[in-house]
């Protein structure tokens, strides 16, 4: 009851049915009616641009078994919005994957990262889409990206069939068959609508396929933010929420589909923070129904990144940072800073949608003065030696004593307080903020220790030896496990790295070359010819493979999250029953390189 939320009367009378409430909302929501009800905000007034399309031309599902969703378009995913739908192929690889319009393959790529195998196909009415993760394509696709490939000598592809070569398909033919290839957590096929003008990718859930779903989205826990913590606050709440001093606030919002039970985002939100007298303080509203690559890592600005970071939770801002340059935003451009008097009342109101149309909406009253319960600290203090630099959104550097920090323009997307501390071995640094989202890398230059400072530093009895000057990189470490490893390159008695992020770095050498055995057991070769191996690379990581057969390159698949390299004996590059002196070269990132080196017979009949 509002009555337990010990509410002013006056709030109470007035709420919500003053003209400036309604009003409010009445702008408010406008902006995403506006856009549900036309679909795109560019379109016809009655028809959408898939209702169009469909009115036109063939329309196909690209999977012909019931689509299940494990992500939606717009999730908050690593550090960008998630372009497409990830559809579930079964838990397993190899089910045909349709074409969803007739059209020419306009582009073809394989790659170990990323989309893996995918196929890019543009259709009617300026409209593109791609099919990613692939296992392998359709035999005469497939046959012309191998040929490609031997003649480009390339680890992967990334090419354009045209003239002669063009393919040409009709809605519903075999493109290929799903896999697990690229950056793929397990087997799904990864669906992308585009224009193909503007490369834009469009929401799919937006008309052109049909999905089933009645469960309306999440809005779990709201964040506040004050300048120095922050504190999650479960909701639906009855109490009301005491907030001291400048504030903002960040919405955990997500959505369930039906048939599955993974989290995926919402598809709208709208939020406003509205007076016990009705007037806004501020309102924010986004809608997920166009992206744009050129600036799709500014996620990480419209992420809470604090929590996004660590834990990976959905959590939206419900302001615009400055250096925000997403187009997905309603007119109403707001910094998310208020502040309530002592006692002062006021309404958060925030409502989210899912692409089917189901609606949440949620509210809570926060009220000013001293915050009940702990709130976390957001940073903590520096230690010795520690440089603290302020830094807008303009270039600058700044040094003392040992180390040099040099940052580009737009570094943040807001302005940010740049920390640095060495530790006493003079191996390790503590680079801040690591609580906001760093949108390019720091240049560091840190004096290398020389055997004098690493004789004091480390207590020894005897000056050490000097410190090699090669294979440095800086880790990050994620508990026991390097999370992410950058080169360190030593010049002019110093160490020169590009530290993209906040966080405990480590100085370490890279003295290992790349591990390479055969996959399975003493031998590379599996049934049906192919053959497999097992390669990988501590701190600085792979930089390039090659494999020859008697000197002769060879087409290599590798695929890194499972550590895999592969021959794919239908590339026919072996001749059964003959002996070949195959050698597979792998190099890392420092320039360690490892040779595996062995004369092959395949079986004959293979
Ligand atoms: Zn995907």
């Amino acid at each position: 009851m509002p009555a337990a939320r010990r509410f002013p009367a006056s709030f109470l009378t007035k709420s919500p049915l003053s003209i400036e409430v309604i009003l409010f909302n009445t702008l408010f929501f406008s902006f995403l009616i506006g856009v549900s009800a036309s679909g795109l905000m560019a379109q016809s007034e009655t028809l959408s641009r898939a209702e169009r399309f469909k009115k036109q031309h063939d329309w196909k599902a690209p999977l012909g078994v019931p689509l299940l969703l494990s992500g939606n378009f717009g999730e908050l995913r690593g550090n960008h919005f998630h372009t497409g739908v990830d559809l579930k192929t079964m838990g397993r690889e190899g089910l045909p994957v349709l074409a969803a319009t007739e059209g020419r393959v306009s582009r073809v790529k394989m790659s170990p990262w990323g989309y893996g195998n995918a196929l890019y196909l543009e259709g009617p009415d300026d409209l593109l889409t791609v099919y990613a993760h692939l296992g392998a394509f359709a035999p005469d696709i497939q046959g012309w990206a191998v040929d490609q490939s031997y003649k480009g000598r390339t680890l992967g592809l990334d090419a354009a069939p045209s003239g002669e070569d063009a393919f040409w398909v009709k809605a519903g033919d075999t493109l290929g068959w799903s896999g697990n290839s690229g950056g793929s957590g397990g087997p799904h096929l990864h669906f992308e609508i585009r224009d193909a003008t503007t490369q834009h990718p469009l929401n799919p859930l937006s008309g052109w396929m049909d999905k089933a779903d009645g469960i309306p989205p999440s809005l779990p826990v709201l964040w506040l933010e004050t300048q120095d913590r922050l504190q999650a606050f479960p909701i639906p709440t009855t109490d009301t929420i005491r907030v001291d001093g400048t504030f903002r606030a960040s919405m955990e919002a997500f959505d369930r589909l039906d048939g599955a039970s993974n989290i995926c985002g919402v598809r709208s939100l709208e939020a406003a923070l509205i007076r016990a007298d009705g007037t806004g303080i501020w309102r924010h509203q986004f809608v997920l129904e166009e992206l744009d690559f050129g600036v799709n890592k500014d996620m990480n600005a419209h992420a809470f990144y604090p929590v996004w970071s660590r834990q990976r939770k959905q959590v939206h801002r419900l302001h615009r940072l400055e250096g925000n340059r997403l187009a997905i935003y309603g007119p109403d451009r707001n910094e998310g800073w208020a502040v309530l008097g002592h006692g002062e009342c006021a309404r958060l109101i925030c409502r989210a949608e899912d692409a089917a149309g189901n609606v949440t909406e949620r509210e809570v009253i926060l009220q000013g003065g001293a915050p009940k319960g702990v709130w976390e600290k957001k940073s903590s203090a520096f230690g010795a030696g520690t440089i603290v630099a302020k830094v807008t959104s303009a270039s600058g550097q700044s040094s003392q004593g040992e180390v040099e920090l040099s940052w580009p323009a737009q570094s943040f997307f807001e302005e940010a307080q740049l920390s640095w501390t060495p530790s006493l071995d003079a191996l390790r640094f503590a680079m801040g903020p690591a609580e906001k989202a760093w949108r390019k890398p720091v240049h560091v230059e840190w004096a290398f220790p020389q055997p004098s400072g690493v004789w004091s530093t480390t207590g020894a009895m005897f000056p050490s030896e000097p410190l090699a000057a090669d294979r440095w990189v800086a880790v990050l470490m994620k508990g026991d496990a390097v999370e992410t490893a950058v080169l360190a390159e030593v010049k002019d008695l110093a160490w020169h790295m590009e530290i993209p992020n906040g966080g405990t770095w480590e100085m370490r050498r890279d003295t290992v070359p790349p591990k390479v055995l055969p996959f399975y057991s003493g031998t590379p070769l599996v049934k049906g010819g192919d053959a497999v191996w097992y390669l990988d690379d501590d701190l600085s990581g792979i930089e390039s493979v090659e494999l020859t057969f008697d000197g002769h390159w060879v087409r290599s698949v590798w695929d890194p999250k499972r550590n895999m390299i592969t021959y794919e004996a239908s590339d026919g590059r072996h001749v059964p029953g003959q002996v070949h002196d195959v050698v597979l070269v792998a190099s890392d990132a420092v320039g360690n390189v490892q040779e595996w080196r062995r004369p092959m017979t395949w079986p004959e009949g293979h």
